[in-house]
C-alpha cells in the first residue's frame, strides 16, 4: 500500500511504531477471510477501512458501513453477513 509507506516515513518515531504494530495486525493486503469475522467484531478496524475506504478483504476503493466491498459482502458466508449487516444497519458490532 504506497500510501501508507509514505506517511510512515513522515511519522516521528512513536507513530511510527504504533503505525507498525497496527499494521502488522491489519495486514495492508486485505484481511483473510477467516480473520474477518473478529475484524467485524472491533469498530476500530472497520472504522479504519471505512475512513481508508477500502474494503476489509480485497482493497477495493467504494466500501459499505461495514467496510466490505458489494462483491465481498455477496460472497461471505451467511454468518459474516449477518456481522455485516448489523454494521449495514448502524448498529454496529
Ligand atoms: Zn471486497
Amino acid at each position: 500500500m504506497e500510501l501508507a509507506l509514505n506517511v510512515a516515513i513522515f511519522m516521528p518515531t512513536e507513530l511510527t511504531a504504533e503505525y507498525n504494530s497496527r499494521m502488522s495486525r491489519w495486514n495492508s493486503e486485505g484481511l483473510r477471510l477467516d480473520q474477518l469475522s473478529w475484524a467485524l467484531s472491533r469498530p476500530d478496524i472497520v472504522r479504519e477501512y471505512r475512513k481508508l475506504d477500502k474494503c476489509m478483504l480485497c482493497m477495493r476503493p467504494g466500501v459499505n458501513a461495514a467496510g466490505l466491498c458489494d462483491i465481498c459482502l455477496a460472497i461471505i458466508s451467511p454468518e459474516m453477513r449477518d456481522l455485516a449487516e448489523k454494521w449495514l444497519r448502524g448498529i454496529g458490532p
